[in-house]
């Protein structure tokens, strides 16, 4: 048995075969074959496809009755596949001109695909990317390697990878993932994010995990101190398994309250809301008041190309209209960071966290934040809609977000498409320059939502997504506290509502801090909803402002996170 450390993000307990997924590179050279063996190379070309066309079959029957639109995909890379032109010129590359059967494939395939995406059109420019997808997997099958698939796990399996993009995350096959293993990654990363809210056990910044864990090696995993056995004895399982089922009794108590308002033991009613990152997750909204944040990008992640107005449209009417009336914040595309989008190229940047991100990104990519406003204000109609802006920094900021909405909004006018006039426009407070001016930002919006996973990150100039600076990412900092509170109370003084929707408005131990600091709406995963509502309904009002009046007061995290851990004699 070998025991190996990282950070829990998720809590919980799972043992199984590991899954190491590593993407597979498909990295491709110049080369030929010796003259006189071009038949043997084409016979092997043939070969390759032959096994690629019967994955696909495969593929297309797991996601038959799930995905219909999956299986669209991938039936569509099965015409590729079978196209005759790309057939005859890599017959002739091979035969005529002798090059080897996957530097034949490469370069016809990558010709094929660069013409299309010159083509300027968003529909042509997808059918690039999926014949890339099909070139990478017939160079794999000619390379000998196996297919790695985190959207068709098969079987039930820990997760073990260098890192988790978050368009792996978005397409996962979670029924079969029991738990998550990484290398890198911190407590608010995307991966950690995603994890929680599938309520699945994760351990991020496990050093050399994707050494250390062989591929179909047994392994437990104890997401609650964040360690990780390798072939674990019986005497550690048999604790892990008594660990187990005290968590598993922990999270039924929580249930309890499950369906109840959220209120303080005196009665203070607090508006519970939930995260959500597809119009699927919108299931949960029956045990809350609202959806705090909608981070819509995740919409774009789950294919090669830009969603165009129509499905953006489709996907938050759903929404709005299963709300049936709740508000629903819509948080436009925050991209950058540690999100790329598979159909957007971004120039590389030293320091992406502090760069093109977000909305910053947005206003240089005009078109792209137009056509998100559009079906936003499209969808308006169909229930409670609430606008919200990531990485605000200033008021220039939420000027030019304003603007673009009134520029969206005069374009449907001309089109005599139909919008709510009355969408509520907020921002995300996540930059300490425009916390620090709250009073000024709450008269310029609606509403704000306090983005405490990136607030952490720049108030500490800690990055959220490095394991090496876990220890200066002090969410439950007395600096975040403080901050917080000036927010809260800017807001209340301009009688405009605030929430939180960072990972803190989650955390059970934050709770009647935070209540104590003034604030009435918290957004979470559904995962934590339960556990909060507990959490809030153990303090009266008076307790909570006790509480919060200590926590500011501390020295240091370590402070803070001792007196949370036992606040107050009840
Ligand atoms: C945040 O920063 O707290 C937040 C909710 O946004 P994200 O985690 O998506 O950056
Ligand atoms: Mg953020």
């Amino acid at each position: 048995m070998r025991i190996f450390r990282g950070t829990p993000v998720s809590p919980g307990i799972a043992e199984g075969n590991v899954y190491l997924y590593q993407a597979f590179s498909c990295d491709v050279f110049e080369s030929y074959v010796p003259e006189g063996r071009e038949q043997e190379a084409f016979q092997a070309y043939q070969a390759a496809v032959h096994t690629a066309d019967a994955e696909l079959v495969a593929i297309i029957h797991s996601f038959a009755e799930t995905d219909a639109d999956k299986a669209k995909i991938f039936s569509a890379h099965r015409e590729i596949l079978d196209d005759e032109e790309i057939a005859d010129e890599i017959r002739t590359a091979i035969l005529d001109e002798s090059k080897s059967a996957d530097f034949a494939v490469d370069s016809v395939f990558t010709a094929f695909a660069t013409l299309l995406s010159k083509a300027g059109d968003a529909l042509i420019a997808a059918r690039a990317a999926d014949i890339r997808d099909v070139r990478n997997r017939v160079v794999r099958i000619l390379h000998g390697e196996a297919e790695k698939n985190l959207s068709r796990l098969g079987a039930p399996a820990i997760v073990v990878a260098h890192d988790l993009l978050p368009s792996d995350t978005a397409t996962l096959d979670k029924k079969n993932v029991l738990a998550i293993i990484t290398e890198v990654g911190g407590t608010t990363s995307h991966s950690a994010i995603l994890a929680r809210s599938y309520g699945i056990p994760a351990i991020l910044g496990v050093p050399e995990a994707t050494n250390a864990l062989p591929d179909g090696a047994y392994a437990a995993v104890d997401a609650i101190t964040g360690e990780v056995y390798l072939e674990p004895d019986e005497s550690s399982l048999q604790l892990l398994h008594q660990k187990r089922d005290a968590f598993a009794e922990d999270m039924q108590d929580a249930s309890r309250y499950l369906a109840a308002e959220g209120r303080l033991a005196d009665g203070t009613r607090i508006e519970i809301g939930l995260n959500i990152g597809s119009a699927n997750d919108a299931g949960a909204l029956r045990n809350c008041d609202f959806i705090g944040l909608f981070r819509t990008e995740f919409l774009y992640m789950q294919t090669d190309f830009l969603p165009d107005e129509e499905d953006q449209f489709e996907a938050y009417r759903r929404v709005l209209a299963d709300a049936a009336g709740k508000p629903v914040t819509l948080r436009t595309l925050d991209i950058g960071g540690d999100k790329t989008l598979p159909g957007l190229s971004m120039p590389h940047e030293e320091n992406p966290f502090l760069g093109n991100r977000a909305l910053r990104l947005c206003l240089t990519h005009r078109d792209l934040f137009y056509t998100q406003l559009r079906a936003a204000l499209r969808a308006s109609v169909y229930g409670n809609l609430w606008l919200m802006f990531p990485m605000v920094g200033t008021l220039d900021d939420i000027r030019a977000a304003k603007e673009a909405v009134g520029e969206a909004q005069r374009q449907l006018e001309s089109r005599g498409i139909p919008y709510d006039p009355k969408v509520r426009v907020g921002i995300m407070i996540e930059i300490p320059s425009i916390a620090i001016i709250a009073d000024r930002a709450a008269q310029e919006c609606d509403f704000a939502s306090v983005g405490t996973n990136d607030l952490c990150q720049y108030l500490h100039a800690a990055d959220r997504m490095n394991p090496q600076t876990e220890a200066y990412y002090q969410s439950f900092s007395p600096a975040m506290f403080r901050t917080l509170k000036l927010i809260f109370e800017a807001f209340a003084a301009a009688g405009k509502p605030v929430s939180v929707c960072g990972e803190l408005a989650g955390n059970p131990q934050a709770a009647p801090a935070l209540a104590g600091l003034g604030l009435r709406k918290f957004s979470m995963n559904a995962s934590a909803v339960a556990s909060v509502k507990r959490a809030l309904s153990h303090f009266t009002l008076e307790q909570c402002r006790t509480i919060a009046d200590q926590v500011c007061r501390q020295d240091t995290e370590a402070d803070v996170k001792a007196l949370l851990s036992n606040p107050f004699p009840i």
